[in-house]
């Protein structure tokens, strides 16, 4: 999938509180996992074990709080239906109850 490049706010265009199957990375131009290891933001999907994965979040989430773009990260991530990986700030489980507490146990 290649990543789109949006500089405006929005992402997909969803609205707050709508979910979307659109999953389509979204790469902002002034953010700051720009060029990092992917890695550090999917650690799961690697077969890693914990040790890794927490090293991995930890990357990710330094990386993110220099980030310009957490914000419209964070609601692109809440509203895909599948979401994967650290994004806005936030790791994926933390990703996980977020959506459940906006949208219900059933998405
Ligand atoms: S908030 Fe984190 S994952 Fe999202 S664009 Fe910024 S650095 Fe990348």
């Amino acid at each position: 999938m290649t990543p789109i490049d949006i500089s405006g706010v929005g992402a997909s265009g969803q609205k707050q509180g709508e979910m979307t199957h659109d999953d389509t990375p979204v790469r902002w131009p002034d953010a700051a996992c720009n060029g990092k290891p992917t890695d550090w933001f999917y650690p799961l999907g690697y077969g890693h074990d914990d040790e890794h994965i927490t090293e991995m979040n930890r990357l990710a989430l330094e990386c993110c709080d220099q980030c310009p773009r957490r914000t419209e990260c964070r609601e692109r991530a809440l509203a895909m239906v599948d979401c994967y990986g650290t994004w806005g700030g936030h790791t994926e489980p933390e990703l996980h109850q977020m959506r459940v507490a906006r949208y219900g146990g059933g998405q």
